[in-house]
């Protein structure tokens, strides 16, 4: 039976509120498609009264020592990694697999802690423009910042987006995404022990009211989103239609992974696999989803993928057992359904996957194999659009120019993979390629401290690194006539 989490409530300014409205918000679990929660359906009104709160709180928390916001922070990151309870409710929601949702707390926590200690990175700098008097820049923050977070990771994106705006000065209010919001309760309880009343705002509710409020809010100059390329747009428009806002975008990829012909067929099968993240259901915006293999290793490849992408254990995300839970709603479903019925008329072969699993536990809820796709070609809809489900495309190629072609296509940009030990070949690869983070032989991980960001249709802004937390501020120039 589906575990039920009751409603949970919106966070503004020090407060556990419903919305204004009294209305509420479904949650279901993905795995059964029930109801297991409630959230507020919040509205304008809420809205301008969580920035009224973020915009109250903020001269303060602006006035605190830089080492009292990291002080405040670090006590923040160290509640978040004790928050283990948070997994299976976060696993209900989200449909990703509680075996390795526990990651998530620690990736939160340690950006948190990451950004705790750049604090005193925060300056300007003093420049000789003329020789007798003094001239420097300094750093504000902007006041209140709005930040949107999408379905994949609701727990991850609730507690590590606040960290660069808040070393920065700023105070928030965050959106929860409304497939998934139920975690977002949970990270305004730990705040709410730890922060001043006001300094982080949760909101609920749907994107275009909720999410569009926010964006458009007078009092709101800098926006910091993260989801499809669609709304990413839409975020740009809005902002434009209020105010020259400062806005920040990191959105969605359809990652190409190169493979040259000296890899080692075994060892890039088990990449293309752990590239693909099934054990998110593909929902992660830097999966390598488009595989493009040298002809002459794409039969071992393909046949070594089969085998590894058949053995992955689907089932209840609630099961430290499983591998891979269902994808995370049904509009989501849907979308992916038609995607893999569109790569099966245009003549993909179907090598693993492509339905719905067989079995009783499989029949309610919103579940799809892990699916693998061959003979791609790059004017299939299975190759271009972005799917952010459990589906690979493979494409064979036969020489260098066009295959770096095939992977600059697209107008994304987000990741890349080059397989090579020919260390001359993969940097050119590397040079040649537009997107915003290369591995070579490596897939998935993300290195704090180097920045994550997408190129092109991807993004606009860097995350995950010190850049981030400058773009939390303003610049001033002062010059002082002696
Ligand atoms: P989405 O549909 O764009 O939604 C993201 C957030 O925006 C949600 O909270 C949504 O609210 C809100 N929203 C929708 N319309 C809005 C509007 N007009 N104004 C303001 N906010 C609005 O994305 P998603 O489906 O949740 O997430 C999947 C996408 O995120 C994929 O494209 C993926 O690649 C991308 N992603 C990128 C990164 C990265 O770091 N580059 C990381 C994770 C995910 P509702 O939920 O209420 O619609």
């Amino acid at each position: 039976m589906t575990q039920h989490f009751g409603d949970r409530l919106m966070y503004i300014g020090g407060e556990f509120v419903a919305s204004e409205s009294g209305e509420w918000m479904d949650s279901v679990n993905p795995a059964t498609g029930e109801v297991h929660g409630r959230v507020p359906a919040g509205t304008v009104e809420d809205v301008n009264r969580a920035v009224a709160a973020a915009k109250a709180a903020q001269p303060a928390w602006a006035a605190l020592h830089v080492f009292e916001r990291s002080r405040l922070l670090r006590k923040l990151a160290e509640a978040i990694r004790n928050k283990t309870d948070v997994l299976p409710l976060e696993a209900a929601d989200t449909g990703n697999t509680i075996g390795s949702l526990a990651g998530d707390i620690v990736l939160a926590a340690g950006y948190i802690d990451f950004v705790a200690g750049l604090g005193m990175e925060i300056k300007g700098e003093s420049v000789p423009a003329t020789p007798n008097n003094i001239h420097f820049t300094m750093r504000e923050p902007y006041g209140v910042v709005g930040r949107i977070v999408p379905f994949n990771h609701p727990f991850l994106f609730a507690a590590a987006h606040l960290g660069a705006p808040l070393i920065a000065g700023n105070t928030v209010v965050l959106k929860s995404p409304d497939q998934s919001p139920l975690s977002a309760s949970v990270m305004a309880e730990i705040c709410h022990e730890i922060l001043p009343p006001g300094v982080v705002n949760f909101v609920s509710g749907v994107g275009t009211v909720v999410g569009d409020a926010i964006v458009r809010h007078p009092d709101v100059p800098r926006i910091g989103f993260t989801g499809s390329v669609g709304t990413g747009m839409a975020i740009q428009r809005a902002a434009a239609e209020t105010a020259v806002k400062h806005v920040s975008l990191e959105l969605g990829g359809k990652n190409p992974f190169i493979a040259f012909p000296d890899c080692d067929p075994e060892e890039i099968a088990t990449a293309a696999v752990n590239g693909m993240n099934f054990t998110w259901s593909g929902q992660s915006c830097g999966s390598t989803s488009r595989l493009m293999l040298h002809e002459s290793i794409y039969d071992e490849v393909v046949e070594r993928i089969q085998a590894k992408v058949s053995a992955i254990q689907m089932g209840d995300q609630m099961d430290p057992a499983s591998q891979m839970g269902p994808v995370n709603s049904e509009p989501h479903y849907n979308r992916i359904m038609e995607i893999i019925e569109s790569a099966k008329q245009e003549g993909a072969t179907v090598i693993n996957g492509g339905k719905r699993p067989e079995g009783d536990q499989f029949k309610r809820g919103y579940w799809v194999e892990p699916t693998v796709f061959g003979d791609v070609t790059m004017n299939m809809r299975v190759a271009r659009d972005e799917i952010f489900g459990p589906v690979l495309a493979v494409m064979k190629w036969n020489d260098t120019d066009e295959v770096i072609a095939m992977a600059n296509e697209l107008d994304l940009g987000l990741t890349a993979a080059v397989w090579t030990n020919d260390l001359k070949l993969a940097m050119n690869t590397v040079r040649a390629l537009e997107c915003g983070l290369v591995w070579v032989n490596g897939t998935g991980r993300h290195y704090l401290g180097t920045g994550f960001s997408g190129w092109k249709n991807s993004g606009l802004g860097r995350e995950e690194c010190l850049e981030e937390v400058l773009s939390y501020t303003v610049v001033k120039a002062v010059h002082i006539i002696l």
